[in-house]
């Protein structure tokens, strides 16, 4: 079978408008070079979407450029106005949108539904927040002139996101940016463009000029250089690895380009002996297994009281055998597939170096027979903190349990990471609570909780997991500058 009839044929009946999907792959009209998209469940390539060279992506920045200078000056109403009707649009094709994700990432469709409405929130947000970028007028500090404050847009903007979260780590970037009256260049994961493209064709249906969103499909080797030193990107907006934010980084130190880094996590997850137990195990699983742990949020660590360990990981084991692995399609799945064979064997490697260095197997610990990169729900009990589960990022659906005694040893376990983006805790002692959340380094604290993304909220990380922030008033500030006026020669 022909890759774009298998798409077709996975789809088929599910796609409420099929042409949205026709309009970005090579079966379309488009000529270029072909980019294979893959099904995570199966192995298989799904479609091919036409790949841009960095002489084409810099065609693209010119265009950007031009179109910025038209889209800066649509007040702050119609800004506003269209990215609400984006919204919109993003809403009216929740299921198509969900269905694709599936496909070309693997998640379960429930998820992918839910991450579709995550994002049109951002896009919703933002167009809200297009009317609030407010400036300041000075009280007079000299007679005969005054000062004024503006915020402006920073320019042409580029956005380079993972595959985790191909539609609302794309929306979180482009809703603040347009909303401030930016262009911006979206490069998606080589493993999943279908979200991005689709979302910019929804873009443009909602009324967004030509050139003012673009996406660009293709290898990083060749677009990443490009829009890391391009001078007329003044922003770059990524989310990814600590490793490939830290290359970012040097590239743009070339044109002292504004950078916004969310970079990986090592998120610790914390029981305390008087925490309740069954609420902990919940957190736990929308935490830990949430798109089969592929996410820079997870809790990559589960720090569990002596007292209550027991208890504890009777109840968590009873919950987490109930987890069912497969097709993001199939109805009841809780997990999908991997990413890819790459996510698996680092996956492998790391129960592997665990069990080596004495940690015990609970539960899983090996790929599921069959085609597609599946892979078990694991744990692992007396994990320690020479293993790589306690250092590095696992990407994958694997639990390492550690004990503690006392509070401040859990909080010296939870900070001995050079990460910093997320940490959990259960407790239900109010003083503990202001205390541990206060000692706890990184930026973002989920108390009795594990999931805690909000468009509301600040979202980002410190230490190696970048600066920045998405979402919230505080998500505009990556795109604007800071103009100061000074009118003298007043009476
Ligand atoms: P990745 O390898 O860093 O890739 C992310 C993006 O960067 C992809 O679009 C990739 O393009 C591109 N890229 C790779 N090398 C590049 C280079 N040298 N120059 C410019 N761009 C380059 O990360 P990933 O494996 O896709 O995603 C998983 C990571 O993202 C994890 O570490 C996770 O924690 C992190 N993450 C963080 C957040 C957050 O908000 N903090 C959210 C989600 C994920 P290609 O696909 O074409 O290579």
């Amino acid at each position: 079978m022909a890759s774009d009839d298998i798409i077709q044929n996975i789809l088929s009946g599910k796609l409420q408008r099929p042409e949205l999907l026709s309009a970005v792959t090579c079966s379309g009209a488009h000529v270029g070079r072909p980019m294979p998209v893959y099904n995570p469940a199966t192995g298989e390539v799904l479609c091919t979407v036409p790949m841009l060279n960095a002489e084409e992506a810099g065609g693209r920045i010119d265009l950007a450029s031009k179109a910025w200078q038209a889209w800066k000056v649509w007040s702050a109403s119609a800004r506003a106005a269209l990215l609400h009707r984006f919204a919109d649009l993003i809403n009216a094709n929740q299921e198509d949108l969900a269905h694709i994700m599936t496909a070309e990432q693997g998640k379960v469709l429930a998820e992918a539904r839910g991450e579709v409405a995550h994002g049109a929130r951002y896009v919703r947000w933002y167009a809200e927040e297009a009317r609030r970028v407010y400036g300041e007028v000075l009280p007079r500090e000299q007679a005969g002139r005054r000062f004024f404050v503006v915020r402006e847009p920073i320019g042409v903007c580029a956005a380079i996101t993972p595959w985790n979260f191909p539609c609302s780590t794309v929306l979180r970037k482009i809703a603040p940016a347009l909303a401030a009256g930016c262009t911006v260049l979206v490069k998606p994961a080589s493993q999943t463009p279908l979200s991005a493209l689709v979302l910019a064709v929804l873009a443009r249906e909602a009324g967004l000029p030509h050139g003012v969103l673009q996406v660009l499909p293709g290898p990083s080797a060749e677009l990443g250089p490009l829009l890391s030193s391009h001078p007329q990107i003044r922003c770059l907006s990524f989310t990814g690895s600590t490793a490939v934010g830290k290359e970012l980084m040097r590239a743009c130190a070339t044109t002292v380009k504004r950078l916004s880094l969310e970079l990986g996590g090592h998120a610790p997850f914390i029981v305390f002996d008087d925490a309740d137990l069954d609420a902990a195990v919940q957190g736990v699983l929308a935490c830990k297994f949430r798109n089969s742990g592929q996410t820079c949020v997870c809790a990559n660590r589960l720090l569990v009281q002596e007292k209550v360990l027991a208890d504890f990981m009777g109840r968590l084991m009873q919950a987490v055998q109930q987890l069912q692995v497969g097709n993001g399609f199939a109805p009841g799945m809780d997990l999908g597939p991997l990413i890819d064979e790459t996510a698996i064997c680092k996956v492998e490697d790391h129960i592997t170096d665990a069990l080596a260095r004495g940690a015990e197997l609970v539960c899983g610990g090996v790929r599921l027979a069959g085609e597609g990169h599946f892979f078990a729900p694991t744990v692992l009990t007396r994990a320690t903190a020479d293993m790589l589960v306690a250092r590095e990022e696992t990407f994958g659906p694997v639990l390492p349990v550690f004990s503690f005694q006392n509070e401040a040893q859990a909080i010296h376990m939870a900070n001995s990471t050079a990460y910093g983006l997320a940490a959990y805790f259960y407790s239900r002692d109010v003083n503990r609570i202001q205390r541990v959340a206060e000692a706890l380094a990184f930026g973002m604290v989920g108390i009795n909780t594990g999931r805690m993304s909000s468009e509301a909220a600040p979202f980002g990380g410190i230490k190696e997991s970048g600066f920045g922030r998405e979402g919230s008033r505080h998500g505009m500030d990556e795109y604007l500058e800071i103009k100061s006026i000074c009118m003298g020669g007043l009476e």
